[in-house]
């Protein structure tokens, strides 16, 4: 189990007052305390607030804290001149300190996560895309090959940390020899000092950089979706790896089609006498136009399920499903004519029908509405 962080515990920040210290741990006593608190945990909960409050009150063992983190108030490992930490310990300092305050400066670290939003068409969601994208990065400086240095001055190693980086002292403490180890302020860290500063990147070693980096857009991607490029973000940092390029799909919503995973929805509008003498009709889907036979008699709200006509997966397995939704749409200007005609077929009888269920449904509704 990894123990808290003290100052969590006591839920105050690391430059607190002993004042706010002593203030927060009574605080968490008397809430805590087992004589008073019979909740399950209340026992473990005083506990840690009691060793929080012992290391941070006590100024030694707060600063040991706040160097080593919890390995600093424990005395294992690296007390009693037990262990030689004369050099090379740079992997067992990381093991101890896992977790810890303590990091080493030189070890390699890996380059930050870059994030990129692209914005597709409905259409090039579907299909998917080869595309170029430009994103600012950070690379080594061509100029100087990332060691900071005018090119043809010289790189010294830093006399004060001899190239190390880092400066250890020796503390006898009472919990013994502790090792304390800091960064060397006077090469921040690379153990080298530079004469003169690349003129590029200004000493930095490193520059942004605009990389032209090829995305393959696989077919039937979605809004929300990301793609992960390894390897395309920021330089690693003391040699370590690269960060990921990671490009957030955004998909502009379309004039007709809307999309439900793999599965497109689009409305067929219809006029009352297709719908009821049935027609066939071309729909549009995104595998190109389909004729639909629309049977006599539809309704509105009807689904029409056009199998494999909708997205692709885009792991591959297979296409969705384009649903057409029928929408008889009412005539709000007719012409003399069609009003004629329609004024005809009212009076022969609009509201009959030749099956009985269909003339049961406007029957209903005049009786529902009967007064007496
Ligand atoms: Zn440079
Ligand atoms: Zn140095």
């Amino acid at each position: 189990m990894s123990k808290r962080d003290y100052y969590e515990v006591l839920g105050i920040s690391e430059g607190s007052s002993k004042d706010e210290i002593k203030k927060a741990y009574r605080k968490l006593a008397r809430k805590y305390h087992p004589d008073v608190n019979k909740e399950e945990d209340a026992a473990d909960k005083f506990k840690e607030a009691k060793e929080a409050y012992e290391v941070l009150s006590d100024e030694q063992k707060r600063a040991q804290y706040d160097q080593f983190g919890h390995a600093g108030t424990q005395n294992q490992g690296f007390g009693g001149g037990a262990q030689d930490f004369s050099g090379g310990f740079g992997d067992i300092f990381d093991m101890f300190f896992g977790g810890g305050r303590s990091r080493d400066p030189n070890a390699p670290q890996q380059g930050a996560d870059l994030q990129y939003t692209m914005t597709l068409t409905f259409e090039e969601a579907i299909s998917g895309k080869e595309t170029d994208i430009n994103i600012p990065k950070e690379e080594n400086c061509d100029t100087c090959n990332g060691s900071g240095a005018k090119p043809g001055t010289k790189v010294n190693t830093c006399s004060h940390c001899n190239g190390a980086g880092q400066l250890n002292q020796e503390q006898n403490t009472p919990f013994g020899r502790v090792v304390n180890r800091r960064v060397c302020h006077h090469c921040s860290g690379s153990g080298k000092t530079i004469q003169e500063k690349c003129n590029t990147c200004g000493g930095a070693g490193k520059v942004k950089k605009h990389n032209k980096i090829h995305i393959t857009i696989p077919a039937g991607i979605d809004e929300g979706q990301q793609i992960r490029v390894a390897g395309k973000g920021d330089a690693g940092v003391n040699g370590g790896p690269p960060g990921d390029l990671f490009v957030l799909i955004q998909v502009t919503p379309h004039d007709f089609f809307e999309r439900e995973g793999d599965h497109i929805y689009c409305e067929l509008p219809l006029n009352y006498a297709q719908a009821a003498l049935g027609d066939e009709v071309e729909v549009p889907t995104v595998h190109g136009k389909v004729m639909l036979k629309v049977p006599a008699g539809t309704q509105s709200g009807k689904n029409f399920r056009m199998r494999g006509k909708g997205a692709p997966n885009v792991r591959g397995y297979g296409h969705g499903d384009q649903h057409i939704i029928v929408k008889i749409v009412t005539p709000t200007k007719l012409t003399d004519r069609q009003k004629e005609l329609l004024r005809e077929f009212n009076e022969i009888g609009g509201n009959e029908s030749t099956n009985e269920q269909d003339n049961s449904i406007f029957q209903r509704f005049k009786n529902a509405f009967k007064s007496e």
